[in-house]
């Protein structure tokens, strides 16, 4: 039997971290057995699905590399088949079309819980008669449920899972409009795409006697089921979009690379005994079913920082930096006004945990900024620092040669020579030159940023310097 499995989302809204957990789990699964993953779009809510969406859909798994092998179906696109099985199922005798009014149905709701009992449809269309049937009222399909007896399946992350018939209602599984509902459509896609395995999210467990049921009066074979626990944020609560639960594809916009995140979602419910670091060679070998968790497992934004900056470090220079240019071009960086990219990810990627991050810090090695912290500007334009910035400024200006180690040297003699704490002439310079006061050692920064922009830099807060001074003296 080859392994099938599916990641079928519904285009309503963003495709956040515990759809692409549930999207993982099923392409693992498939590559683990060299089987076929397709992808569904369950879009026959037709007032919530949005393009948009689906593009999401499209655009964050493609991010992740995970790769579709069959699809995208569209369930809109197959609505034909369905009309087709829910004749058959008249036909048989395994669906009826129910008439009852929304008003019938919710006296009939409260009646029900007035008497204490659960509340479902009462069956009055189940046995209608042929007849009855033709008037021109509106109507649904109901699906004929079995009244008494158990659904019963093997779940593979927890184990058998029982329900009562009596406990199940008759499922409409066409609405009013014409349009067939989600517990159906599901069932005749995964049935017609030999679906072998269901990974999901375990608020579908409740679907799923109601899916066995039509696919057993089908006499269809059943997939095995595994669903998969919640997602919850750092204080216990249902992760949301408030917690970092974002559409995925703005981990990308907020400098995070798939490895990082393909790893850390894969753990949000899968372990392999204290392993915290799996490529994905070695996922596609080692991820099972039978070793995600039964419990919720929480979402820790500091781990997948941790995650990130390991990666960072630990990829190819050569890849990291493609996707570093990336982020300095979306900004209109023009990278070719200034070092190479890859000795400055060298010198920033140990710092920071997003590439984001480092793309912001590397951007002053190819443009101007401008000074805007005004507590900086007071604390380091000042007058003092005058005749040291133009000290060194001549220094290097007449320098013949480009090496850190003499521009090491030549920082140190500033420093002696201005009679400064070496801390304090590294900090003017790397406001001056960078705009921030936070950098590598200064000696690498003036080396990458050559001679010329160092230079301008120098001058310009010299310049500033005198200007604000001038002002005063006025
Ligand atoms: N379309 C459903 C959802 O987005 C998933 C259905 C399924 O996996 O069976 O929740």
């Amino acid at each position: 039997m080859k392994v099938k499995t599916r990641f079928a989302p519904s285009p309503t809204g963003n495709l956040h971290i515990g759809s692409i957990r549930t999207a993982l789990y099923s392409w693992l699964f498939a590559r683990r057995y060299n089987g076929i993953f397709v992808l569904r779009i369950e879009d026959t809510d037709i007032y919530r699905s949005k393009s948009l969406s689906v593009d999401s859909i499209f655009k964050g798994l493609r991010w992740l590399g995970l790769n579709w092998d069959e699809g995208p179906y569209f369930q809109t696109q197959r609505l034909e088949r369905y009309k087709e099985v829910i004749e058959i199922m008249l036909k048989e005798g395994k669906a009826y079309k129910c008439f009852c009014s929304e008003k019938e149905i919710e006296e009939s709701r409260l009646k029900q819980i007035y008497k204490g009992e659960k509340p479902r449809y009462n069956r009055t269309c189940r046995n209608l008669s042929i007849k009855r049937n033709i008037d021109n009222k509106k109507y649904v399909i109901r699906f004929k449920n079995p009244t008494s007896g158990i659904v019963t399946f093997k779940d593979k992350i927890r184990g058998d899972i029982t329900f009562n018939n009596s406990e199940l209602d008759d499922l409409i599984i066409q609405r009013s409009n014409g349009i067939p509902t989600y517990n159906f459509c599901v069932v005749i896609d995964d049935l017609d795409m030999d679906i072998t395995h269901v990974i999901r999210g375990e608020d579908h467990i409740n679907n799923t006697p109601r899916q066995i049921n039509i696919l057993k009066s089908l006499k269809a074979k059943i997939p095995i089921y595994s669903h998969v626990s919640m997602i919850l944020n750092e204080n216990g609560k249902k992760f949301s979009k408030r917690d970092n639960a974002q559409n995925i594809i703005d981990y990308y916009k907020n400098g995070f690379l798939p490895e990082a995140l393909i790893n850390y979602i894969v753990r949000l419910g899968w372990s392999y005994g204290n392993q915290e670091i799996f490529n994905l060679l070695e996922l596609k070998r080692l991820f099972n079913l039978d070793s995600i968790s039964r419990s919720s497992s929480t979402f820790n934004i500091k781990k997948l920082l941790w995650l990130n900056k390991y990666y960072i470090n630990n990829l190819s220079l050569n890849y990291v930096t493609n996707i570093l240019k990336g982020y300095m071009e979306h900004d209109n960086i023009n990278i070719k006004n200034g070092p190479n990219l890859e000795c400055l990810l060298k010198l920033y990627k140990s710092r920071h945990n997003t590439l984001k991050e480092i793309a912001n810090s590397c951007k002053c090695f190819y443009e101007e900024f401008q000074y805007l912290n005004k507590n900086y500007i007071k604390k380091y334009l000042i007058l003092k620092n005058f005749s040291i910035l133009k000290s060194f400024y001549n220094k290097i200006k007449n320098l013949s040669s480009w090496k850190i180690e003499i521009l090491l040297k030549i920082i140190k003699n500033q420093s002696i020579e201005s009679n400064a704490l070496l801390k304090e002439i590294n900090m003017l310079l790397r406001f001056i030159l960078t705009g921030s006061i936070c950098s590598p050692n200064i000696s690498s920064i003036i080396f990458f940023l050559g001679k010329e922009k160092t230079l301008l830099r120098l001058k310009k807060a010299i310049f500033f310097i005198n200007k604000i001074n001038k002002e005063k003296i006025n």
